[in-house]
């Protein structure tokens, strides 16, 4: 650490850093390294960087020794530039002391305004300005933040003794409370601090300066920045820099004043400049939202020549930093600072206008906007929205800023705990407050809206709300909390009533209004338009593309995902069409079915209404592949459970409730997710999958003479042998035969299998010689793999995650060591056996950005998921082509890594990864390789490990399939392409199942 610099150095139109030096200077220290270098007026300071923070945390809480010379040597370079001392006590230099870690994480560590101010220094500040008003005030506000944040005083100690002091004065705003007032504040202040911590408050500046220091280190691992990171998935930062900065102030008077502001809108991503002010105030005041700002239009009206500047400097800021910022500026007695610019977290809908706008404007390329949406950002504009005839009928209570887009209706509740509590009972909360501060975190994490009386677009609620997508009404002036009931509009409502909030338009609704998915809009499209090219030009191995296909079971959700841009769907669970009413009962009657014939019986009734709802969804899905799934789950699944049903299927089976009954019982299985389900359920009972596969043929068939294109694919579920495909799929091609003959068509169909069951993944070679495609099953392959129950698991797996024995819900984001390295055995040995065997999967996590990274890393040709994740895997789909752009990737069909490489449409160039695309996935990044490495070696000791056992096996009589497997090996190993194709016949004739 001696070696290396620690404290950089800006201001005087110079900066030690720039900002490339994010990771070393954090967000905030590196712009204002850069703007100082830009010439943009910025307070001189100094950054001490994020090493310092990471070795105070290697050191259990104590700085290398150096650092105090270092930082001590900052400080006086700093007092030489401004020409004044730290707490000098005729002519005090005053401080901010700042977080910033490399990402943002607004509101989330400390910040410490106007230090150096002491019982001394605050006469000289007094005399020296002329202002003791001012001078007081500094000295107040620095007492209360310092006594909370460095001392641990409560905030609301400080705040109860100044609403005393404005009630004895009839006073309502802090503005009007006197130079006397604020000095016997001060008084009252520190004997707060003495009586809470038994300490006097400090008066030596360098005890200030440390004490701050270290609490905006100590803050880096507070529990709200511990919990903030986690949630927004941020890893891998070494710490937070502090930044040291000369004081400027916007509470000197009505010349002085303070804001923060957007270069574009980020709520919609309207190029107009955006932005809100308070005079004679601090930062803090406009952040914190206990006073209402002013619009920064209203600036152009009162002060013409600061209002030109500042779009001068947002103009230039954006043009150099090519992305929508974010500002924070103070005016001191009418001269413009800056103190921060940074990238703006924007909502979704903002999210994709700033990247169209800005590629139509010509400041970025499609690749960079790709990078710049997240798929969070997408889910958002997926969120509801008020229906619009519900909307037509009621009348908005209120309305306030719409500080964060979407709709959200629950149940009141005034405070973070009580919204937690509620959640967990499962209720659905909106959070009403007067405003939010950083410990509400939780409670606005699990809110279905937010409310607040005070506070701007700027203010804490509406930045946390945007981030998260949580739609957010703020600074509602109708909404008056007091204690825990809210009169909204005039109306009083209780902790516990309904109400809705449009985050969209500001306004308020009683009661539970209906809730609707919005369309895809212009730019959406657009933009999704340019996620497609990516993937569709992307090339792995014999793998081209990366589809995005969806989950459907119904016409309806068929035709909502294609028009969400499906390619096709990856799975039709057919189960989930005997849910209908209709079909139900003739589904039961053939369950409960005594004889072959019976059974028999029942099927043909349910045949023709399968048979419709195959025909919608082939017809909704416009001749793209549609996979459909045979029956998959236990039957005892579809029994009747109550006295009612079982009486009402006695009636249509013309049988006794008793006789019923004793049937029921014998299908009732002790473990039903191991037992009798999937294929097992056609090798006892084949005419169950016969009449389905009869069904998919004749919707096919009526497609073909309607002239629908149609593209079926069959889809065997829960197979661990090959021998289970080597039974059905002849029986599956029969029928087909027998319809499409019948009908005098033809319609190309494939039978594929899913790899679902570990034994699967682990035999895929040989079942690959059955099937025309796999599709991964992760849901029970993730639950087979860890013997962790899809149905139990939330008993326990909230300890796991808690205690850290597994980062990630394994349900949620693929195990990639684990279940992962079974995806990429079964992957390898399927493709050894053919090469271009079609991969995808359909488990939930075909929706998770994570997982669908690396899909594509493994070579799978398309992701399926949810119709409402479709958009969202579309651009992560996109981004994993751009992020592995270049790289070695596996199972790209070949057997040999290859470099994976992306064309995007309208450029030659093969995308090989931009540096500012690394920006925005810098997060991910490294966790994604630190996991891959860890990866490849547990896969090749894994792969040992396989290779092991096969030779034990092998021992047992499979002696013939050795000899075929190792001269398979060693030829695809040197051979080209066309020698493993011309391989498959041999491969073929050395089967064992
Ligand atoms: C799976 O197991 O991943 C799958 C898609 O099937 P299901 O969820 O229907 O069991
Ligand atoms: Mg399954």
């Amino acid at each position: 650490m001696a070696s290396k610099k620690n404290v950089y150095f800006f201001g005087k139109g110079k900066a030690e850093g720039d900002a490339k030096m994010k990771s070393v200077l954090g967000g905030k220290g590196a712009n204002l390294a850069e703007m100082t270098n830009l010439g943009i007026p910025v307070p001189p300071g100094f950054t001490i960087s994020t090493d310092v923070c990471a070795a105070y945390y290697e050191n259990k809480n104590k700085y290398p020794k150096e650092i105090k010379d270092e930082v001590e040597a900052g400080l006086k370079r700093l007092e030489a530039v401004m020409k004044k001392k730290l707490g000098d006590p005729s002519d005090p230099l005053l401080v901010s002391v700042r977080s910033g870690a490399a990402v943002s994480m607004p509101g989330m560590m400390d910040t410490i305004l106007n230090l150096g101010i002491s019982d001394k220094s605050v006469k000289g500040l007094a005399t020296k300005t002329g202002n003791p008003r001012f001078a007081w005030d500094a000295y107040r506000r620095f007492i209360q933040m310092y006594g909370d944040v460095v001392m641990g005083v409560e905030h609301s100690k400080f705040e109860e003794a100044l609403h005393a002091l404005k009630k004895s004065k009839n006073i309502e705003m802090d503005t009007d409370l006197k130079a006397g007032d604020l000095e016997k504040l001060v008084e009252e202040y520190k004997q707060i601090v003495k009586k809470n911590t038994g300490k006097d408050f400090p008066q030596a500046p360098l005890d200030q300066l440390w004490g701050a220091i270290n609490a905006v280190f100590g803050s880096w691992m507070s529990d709200r920045a511990v919990r903030y990171r986690k949630l927004e998935d941020i890893r891998n930062l070494k710490g937070t820099a502090v930044n040291v900065q000369s004081m400027v102030f916007g509470n000197f008077g009505d010349d002085s004043g303070t804001g923060v502001c957007f270069s574009r809108d980020p709520s919609t991503g309207i190029n107009e400049f955006y932005g809100e002010y308070l005079m004679n105030a601090q930062g803090e005041d406009v952040v914190a939202g206990i006073r209402t700002p002013e619009r920064i239009a209203t600036l152009a009206k009162k002060n013409p020549a600061i209002y030109k500047q500042l779009v001068g400097i947002k103009n230039r800021l954006e043009k150099h930093f090519k992305d929508m910022q974010d500002m924070e500026f103070t005016v001191q007695q009418g001269e413009l600072f800056l103190l921060q610019t940074r990238n703006g977290k924007r909502a979704g809908t903002a999210a994709v206008k700033c990247a169209v706008d800005m590629v139509a404007e010509g400041l970025i390329d499609k690749i960079t906007a790709i990078m710049r949406v997240t798929p969070g950002h997408l889910d958002q504009l997926l969120h509801p929205m008020i229906d619009s005839n519900a909307q037509k009928g009621a009348k908005a209570l209120t309305k306030g800023l719409n500080a964060s887009p979407g709709a959200g209706t629950g149940r009141i509740v005034f405070n973070a705990k009580d919204a937690e509590l509620w959640h967990g009972r499962g209720e659905k909360v909106l959070l009403v407050r007067k405003d939010t501060s950083p410990e509400d975190i939780g409670g606005m994490v699990v809110s279905q809206g937010i409310l607040t009386s005070t506070g701007g677009m700027t203010s804490h609620a509406a930045v946390v709300a945007r981030g998260m997508g949580t739609p957010c009404v703020a600074g509602a002036k109708g909404v008056l909390v007091e204690g825990n009931t809210v009169e909204i509009g005039g109306k009083r409502f209780n902790e516990g009533d309904w109400i809705t909030i449009d985050g969209t338009s500001g306004e308020v609704y009683e009661g539970k209004l209906p809730l609707v998915a919005p369309s895809i809009s212009k730019d959406v499209n657009t933009f999704l338009k340019w996620c497609d090219d990516v993937r569709a030009g992307s090339v792995r191995g014999r793998v081209k593309g990366f589809a995005v296909r969806t989950n459907a079971d119904q016409p309806e959700d068929a035709k909502r995902a294609f028009d969400f841009g499906a390619q096709g769907i990856g799975l039709c669970r057919t189960e989930h069409m005997f849910f209908d009413k209709e079909k139900l009962i003739h589904f039961r009657a053939m369950i409960v079915a005594e004889t072959e014939e019976e059974r028999k019986e029942q099927l043909k009734k349910i045949l023709p209404l399968q048979q419709k709802d195959f025909f919608g969804i082939f017809k909704a899905m416009e001749g793209r592949p549609v996979t459909i799934r045979l029956l998959d789950p236990p039957l005892h699944e579809f029994v009747p459970h109550t006295k009612e049903e079982v009486e009402e299927l006695a009636g249509h089976l013309n049988i006794s409730a008793e006789k019923l009954h004793s049937k029921i019982g014998t299908l009732i299985e002790s473990n039903p997710m191991l037992g009798h389900r999937g294929c097992r359920l056609a090798v006892t009972y084949p005419e169950i999958y016969d009449m389905q596969v009869e069904a998919i043929a004749q919707a096919a068939v009526e497609c073909a003479k309607q002239k629908i294109p149609v593209h079926p694919e069959i889809m065997i579920p829960i197979v661990v042998t090959a021998r289970e495909l080597r039974l059905l799929r002849p029986n599956a091609e029969k029928i087909l035969e027998k319809v499409f003959t019948a009908a005098g068509v033809k319609v190309p169909v494939t039978i594929g299998t899913m790899i679902e069951v570990p034994r699967a993944a682990i035999r895929s070679a040989h079942i690959a010689h059955y099937a025309d495609f796999f599709s991964f099953g992760t849901n029970d392959l993730t639950q087979m793999t860890f013997a962790f129950s899809r149905d139990d698991v939330a008993s326990f797996l909230p300890f796991y995650l808690e205690k850290n024995v597994l980062d990630v819900d394994p349900f949620k984001t693929i195990d990639q060591d684990g279940v992962g390295g079974l995806m990429e055995l079964a992957i390898k040995e399927g493709r050894s056996v053919k090469p271009d065997l079609k991969m995808g999967i359909c488990g939930e996590h075909g929706g998770d950005p994570t997982t669908i990274d690396f899909c594509y890393r493994v070579g799978l040709s398309y992701v399926s998921c949810s119709p409402f994740r479709v958009p969202l895997a579309r651009l992560a789909g996109a981004q994993a082509v751009i992020n592995n752009s270049g790289k070695n990737i596996t199972g790209g069909g070949s057997g040999k890594t290859k470099p994976a490489t992306a064309k995007v449409k309208g450029s030659k160039k093969t995308v090989k990864g931009d540096k500012k695309m690394a920006v925005t996935s810098a997060k991910k990044k490294p966790a994604a390789k630190k996991k891959t490495a860890k990866k490849t070696g547990a896969k090749k000791t894994g792969a040992k490990k396989t290779a092991k056992k096969k030779t034990a096996a092998k021992k047992t009589g499979a002696k013939k399939k050795t000899g075929a497997k190792k001269t398979g090996a060693k030829k695809k190993t040197g051979a080209k392409k066309k020698t493993a194709a011309k391989k498959k016949p041999a491969a073929k004739k050395s089967v064992v199942l």
